[in-house]
């Protein structure tokens, strides 16, 4: 089975062998995921940890919404996303890695003109 990588800050669930190219290339450290599963590898090894890791990660991305009260969390979202498209286009040029980045576009578009309708 093909086994994927969340990486929180790329709002990405990538392969495997594409997250161990961009965590292990040196260039992109804060990406490195010290959660208590992880513990800053960047190796084979990911494949082992990366359904707890997951689980683990989603659940901070969950106490982080919980964390900011209701008005700010689309401007929270939309900054967090406007990171993850900078980030993934960034590490497309530098490193080859495709990641699926089309997504973010369409989000940074459609979410404040739906907003506003609220
Ligand atoms: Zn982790």
């Amino acid at each position: 089975m093909q086994v994927k990588y969340y990486i929180p800050g790329l709002l990405a669930n990538l392969k495997v062998e594409a997250a161990i190219d961009i965590l292990s290339s040196g260039q992109y450290k804060s990406l490195i995921c010290q959660c208590p599963y992880c513990g800053g590898r960047t190796d084979e090894s990911l494949r082992r940890v990366a359904k707890e890791h997951f689980l683990y990660q989603r659940s901070q991305d969950m106490k982080s919404i919980n964390g900011v009260t209701e008005g700010k969390r689309l401007p929270a979202f939309l900054e967090r996303t406007e990171r993850a498209l900078q980030l993934s286009s960034e590490i497309r040029r530098k490193l080859g890695v495709e990641i699926p980045n089309q997504h973010f576009k369409t989000w940074l578009e459609v979410f404040p003109e739906v907003a506003k309708r609220i």
